[in-house]
């Protein structure tokens, strides 16, 4: 610690700490001091004794002028930098500095760039721009609402920057928060003519969402890293966007998320994370919840780091290949941290306004990564708002995942709607609403406890999860599920059928059921597989894949939005790493050859998204259509039936009867009239309509008339 520090809390108040190595921590009186010899002595109005120093709370004039260097110099004659701390963070801050213009970033035109950053304490900005091996700095010019600016003429294409920001007493160089791209490992922001990137030719797609979806969640790096993929440059942007791959016969890349029927792809972090040094990818693995620049793609997905304008070219490339393979994509944001708080960008333009603090100065950490981002906070929300508008119209893409949405706040997250459907108006949005210990009021976070105040918003549903595979977490492994052998479980997985849409007798969460978001395995915690290895040890193979095969068929015919895990579909395995984040490509990238030796499962799955996508029953759109055509019960032996009675049902289809059957038994059914058989134990269907039905152990029949 040093010997003082002296903070800016409120207007009209500073806070100073002196070390007790210094003088004992005693000084009898203050002064600010600030240019032209101002000189005001504070008042001193409390003293706290804290272990290792004195805390003094002093009364200064409430018209000190942002933007004005000041120091705080105590009675020896010791003086150290003013730094603005806590007012930053009061709503009169707020007032006079919020800034709702657009330009923030660097805006490029052929002659001539205009940069704006939103800095309100700074007391100088300068610009430094790298144009064709050249260095120049430019000061740049305070505004109105703190937002500094330069226009500088001459043609900035291939130009990159960073600013110095001088603040609290020292200049830090930083790149732009509002950077659209940048050289390697985030060292630069570059200057971008997005003229290029929208010449690249898209092929516009239906627009589906909701319940009419079916997300597959897959990482650009695993689906192609493995050296079966048949790819060139594996684990890249480039490497998805090829074309016609295969292994065996069987399609790899792009070609295999094409052939399996999914309506959306849901790619994990594609946007600058920090922990793969992008020069050297092959020393390092990380799934990328570590950000650093929001609205800058990875560079470690580009054939080439250092030049801005691949990964941005090369990531539209990737949508719009899959646009044209039929796939609609999705991106995981994490907008709730940044994997450094000193290094990032925010904190050098404005430290403590863009996380949250306790009253001790202290960062919150919700998210156990370190800090939260303060979503709420006007100029954080503006920024979450901006970076999600222009990733949405730079890329085209169809919807956003956000992790750990429920460190974010409602009002947040209903802004974000209205912009990516202002964009796209049937973008999907959904997250994860778990309600997390992060400094902010539990009725303003975006959790499930709080869907009812989010419409159109989607939320992970663990109790789908643990319902039906059983619970997740390493503790837990061998905790069953109803498909895993638990059937005291079957009467909560009637409720987990129906979205969790309806109320008594069971288990409400949500109002729609396009917010349940029905996924038994995601990339956290154990495959499904892994977990069956430890809550089915006793059972063999086939069995467990029998299990396997329950629960892609539960996720297809239950009410919500379907979520598969790459892998998921052929039994994937992670050889029993719950938390493979970081563990490199071994564990993680997809698996051709068990994909191979298990395409029964695949074919399976195949057949399971054809009959959710051919049978609106089971994509009903409104918590009262659930509750006026589904009818769900527990036959004996904890068999369970679950009608479907859509009358707006197409192919002449009246009732659909979905039959699980996890026993070890088989079981026999007789019905009044005949039913026809369409998907039995391999998914497939029978022409005859039968009064007698056999439904093998362990298999999901799904009968219609
Ligand atoms: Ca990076």
């Amino acid at each position: 610690m040093p010997s003082m520090n002296a903070y800016l809390d409120d207007f009209g108040k500073v806070t100073v700490h002196i070390n007790r190595n210094f003088y004992g921590g005693r000084s009898e009186s203050f002064h600010i001091t600030g240019d032209k010899g101002y000189s005001t002595q504070m008042l001193i109005t409390g003293i706290e004794e804290h272990s290792g120093y004195v805390r003094y709370n002093l009364t200064c004039p409430a018209g000190l002028v942002f933007g004005t260097s000041y120091h705080v110099r105590e009675a020896h004659g010791l003086s150290v930098p003013l730094e603005y701390r806590m007012i930053v963070n009061t709503q009169q801050f707020n007032d006079r500095f919020f800034y709702n213009g657009d330009d923030l970033g660097a805006t490029y035109h052929w002659t001539h760039t205009d940069f704006a950053l939103w800095a309100p304490t700074a007391v100088s900005v300068t610009l430094r721009i790298r144009n064709h091996g050249t260095l120049e700095s430019y000061p740049m010019n305070r505004g109105d609402k703190g937002v500094w600016r330069r226009r500088i003429i001459t043609n900035l294409k291939y130009a990159t920057y960073t600013y110095f920001v001088e603040r609290n007493g020292e200049v830090v160089e930083c790149v732009d928060p509002y950077g659209i791209s940048s050289i390697g490992n985030g060292r630069e922001s570059a200057v971008i003519d997005l003229d290029e990137i929208s010449r690249i030719q898209d092929y516009p797609l239906e627009e589906i969402s909701g319940t009419d979806a079916v997300i597959y969640e897959a990482n650009v790096r695993d689906m192609t890293s493995s050296s079966l993929t048949g790819t060139d440059e594996n684990g890249t942007f480039g490497a998805l966007s090829q074309e016609n791959t295969s292994y065996e016969n069987m399609p790899t890349g792009l070609s295999y998320l094409a052939s399996l029927g999914v309506t959306h792809v849901q790619l994990m972090p594609v946007m600058d994370y920090c922990t793969v040094d992008e020069f050297h990818t092959e020393n390092g693995y990380n799934w990328g919840y570590d950000p650093m620049q929001f609205i800058t793609p990875e560079g470690s997905y580009s054939s080439d780091p250092d030049n801005p304008y691949a990964r941005v070219r090369e990531l539209k490339t990737l949508v719009c290949r899959m646009h044209k393979h039929g796939l609609r994509v999705n991106l995981d944001v994490v907008f709730n941290h940044l994997y450094n708080v000193e290094t990032s960008s925010f904190h050098a333009v404005l430290p403590y306004y863009y996380f949250r603090y306790n009253s001790g100065g202290f960062l919150s950490n919700g998210t156990y990564c370190g800090n939260d981002f303060a979503s709420e906070k006007p100029m954080v929300r503006k920024f979450i708002i901006d970076a999600v508008r222009r990733i949405m119209s730079i890329y085209g893409i169809d919807g956003m995942r956000f992790d750990l949405m429920g460190i974010l706040d409602i009002d947040t997250m209903n802004a974000v709607r209205e912009t990516i459907q202002s964009v796209k108006p049937s973008a999907m949005l959904y997250g994860e609403g778990w309600d997390m210990p992060t400094i902010l009021d539990s009725s303003l976070k975006a959790t499930i406890q709080n869907q009812d105040k989010m419409p159109g918003i989607g939320h992970f549903n663990d109790f789908f999860r643990d319902m039906i595979k059983g619970k997740t977490s390493d503790d837990q492994k061998y905790v069953k599920g109803y498909v895993t052998g638990d059937l005291g479980l079957s009467f909560g997985t009637l409720s987990a059928l129906c979205g969790n849409v309806l109320n008594d007798p069971f288990y409400m969460r949500f109002d729609s059921p396009d917010k349940s978001i029905n996924g038994i395995e995601t990339h956290d915690n154990s495959t499904a597989w892994d977990k069956m290895h430890a809550c089915c040890s006793n059972e063999d193979r086939a069995t467990r894949q029998k299990r396997q095969k329950l629960m892609i068929a539960c996720t297809m015919v239950a009410q919500g939005v379907p979520f598969i895990h790459a892998g998921f579909e052929f039994a994937g395995t992670k050889r029993n790493n719950s938390n493979s984040y970081n563990a490199g490509d071994h564990i993680n990238q997809m698996d051709w050859r068990r994909a191979v030796y298990n395409s029964h499962l695949i074919e399976y799955t195949k057949k399971a998204i054809a009959l959710r996508k051919k049978y609106r029953g089971f994509r009903l759109h409104f918590a009262r259509q659930i509750e006026k055509y589904v009818r769900l019960s527990v036959a004996e032996g904890g068999v369970i039936f679950y009608e479907i009675t859509c009358s707006d049902t197409p192919n002449e289809t009246e009732v659909l009867k979905v039959i699980i059957n996890p026993t070890f038994d088989d079981k026999y059914y007789n019905f009044e009239s005949g039913w026809k058989i369409i998907f039995d134990e391999n998914g497939g269907a029978r022409e005859d309509t039968f009064t007698e039905v056999r439904v093998p152990a362990l298999s999901l029949y799904v009968l219609a008339k």
